[in-house]
């Protein structure tokens, strides 16, 4: 029987963070990873998908980069070059978690764990005695019914990124942030994407205007999605929508959510990270590590939503369908006002505040660089920095954060 400090099941952000924090305060760490290390996020989730994502608008960037002045000739996409890349991509920052548990002397055990009680794991026949447990074991992709993965057809989020060629058709049931992702990226690469939503509007997590907004810039990209809708029948190979319209994709993506790996907990066992089912999102799992190991505290009403393509999606705080008529104000600054994005190209997208008494309720944005201009904002929500102060900051130029800037003077 081997003692640590603290054990730690799965080396996801939420687990690899939780490790690092602890060894670097001197404790005694082992972690237990049953497949590769880097979970969900570094092998199958947020890095992946970017990776293919970058692949999808340079091609589709080339496609239309003569109006700039670039002229291509014989562009030609090679997806199996697309995945080899994603996955040197991978394999080079799963390399250098690696390194970092090796250097920090973390004890890391390739094998399924199982808590046998708040101090004891069990992996491989051996027991760990623990002196705390942390459990990170993260989420897997939920099945509909009359949808279930048979991995080759209908195929999860997992599924997708194994593909060895790129299908001429898809059917992506759900506009959540992974529905979206993989809309952006196959209608990039010229697939003949189907989006369905079973709420009223696309992305439904999102401010009300944002999701219209998404839907009007779909439109325009002639990317064809369904609200409100949902497959009734599949019969071989045709798929009837719950609105009548019949398609014969060559595969469904269902993007329908995700569930927890460890639906029973144990008591005295912390559990972190995608695995607790609240917020799912990289950044969350790893806020939520720091706090466990280090004991630094955050605001679970302020966490970042994002979501990838082009342009991007971010939001924080209150959405205005959370805020009663008449006790809040707003502004709507479009992108196009702003210079940058003449020159990158990129008008498409709004720049939305919600405020109150002077401070910022919630901020919800579609532009190049959304992700980082949603930082800006949550900084000063969190720290209590009112419209005024922010009008004292000198923003640069052209930029899209003088967006921010912008919108400020806005406020009636
Ligand atoms: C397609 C996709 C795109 C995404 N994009 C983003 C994004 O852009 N930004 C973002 O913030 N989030 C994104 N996410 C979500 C993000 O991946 C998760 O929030 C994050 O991985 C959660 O981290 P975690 O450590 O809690 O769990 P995970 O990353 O799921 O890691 C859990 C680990 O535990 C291991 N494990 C489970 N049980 C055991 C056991 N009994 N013994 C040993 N090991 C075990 C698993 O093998 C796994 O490696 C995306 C997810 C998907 C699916």
């Amino acid at each position: 029987m081997e003692k640590f400090d603290l054990g730690i099941i799965g080396a996801g952000p939420a687990g690899y963070t939780a490790a690092f924090h602890a060894s670097a305060k001197g404790l005694s760490v082992v972690i237990f990873e049953k497949d590769e290390i880097g979970g969900v996020c570094l092998n199958r989730g947020c890095i992946p998908t970017k990776t293919i994502l970058h692949s999808s608008e340079i091609y589709n960037e080339m496609l239309s980069s003569y109006a700039l002045g670039v002229t291509t000739e014989n562009i030609h996409l090679d997806y199996t070059k697309v995945i080899e890349n994603k996955n040197n991509v991978v394999e080079k920052l799963r390399k250098g978690i690696e390194l970092g548990f090796k250097n920090s002397k973390i004890k890391v055990v390739k094998t399924a764990a199982e808590i046998l009680d708040a101090v004891t794991i069990r992996a491989a026949g051996e027991i760990y005695e623990c002196g705390k447990i942390i459990a990170a074991t993260g989420a897997e992709p939920r099945e509909l019914k009359g949808l279930e993965f048979d991995h080759k057809f209908i195929l999860n989020s997992d599924d997708i990124l194994n593909l060895e060629k790129l299908p001429r058709s898809i059917l992506i049931i759900g506009s959540g942030a992974i529905g979206i992702e993989w809309t952006r990226i196959f209608s990039n690469f010229g697939v003949d994407v189907t989006l369905t939503e079973f709420a009223e509007h696309l992305l439904p997590a999102a401010d009300i205007e944002i999701s219209k907004r998404v839907e009007r810039i779909f439109k325009t990209k002639k990317i064809k999605f369904y609200t409100e809708t949902t497959v009734e029948k599949i019969d071989k190979g045709i798929v009837t929508l719950t609105n009548g319209e019949q398609i014969s994709p060559e595969k469904i993506l269902v993007a329908a959510g995700r569930k927890p790996v460890t639906p029973e907990k144990t008591d005295g066992v912390t559990y972190i990270g995608d695995v607790c089912g609240s917020i799912q999102l990289a950044h969350f799992a790893i806020k939520q590590a720091i706090e466990t190991v280090d004991g630094v505290k955050f605001d679970k009403t302020l966490v970042p939503s994002v979501v990838y393509g082009t342009p991007e999606i971010a939001w924080v705080g209150l959405r205005e369908q959370d805020l009663e008529e008449g006790t809040y104000r707003k502004v709507n600054l479009l992108v196009s006002a702003l210079g940058k994005s003449h020159c990158d190209n990129m008008t498409d997208g709004v720049i939305k505040l919600l405020t109150r008494e002077g401070k910022i309720l919630g901020a919800h944005i579609i532009s190049k660089e959304a992700s980082s201009l949603i930082q800006q904002i949550l900084i000063a929500m969190q720290n209590n920095i009112t419209i005024d102060m922010l009008k004292e900051v000198c923003f640069a130029h052209p930029t899209y954060s003088e967006g921010i800037f912008e919108s400020l003077w806005r406020i009636s």
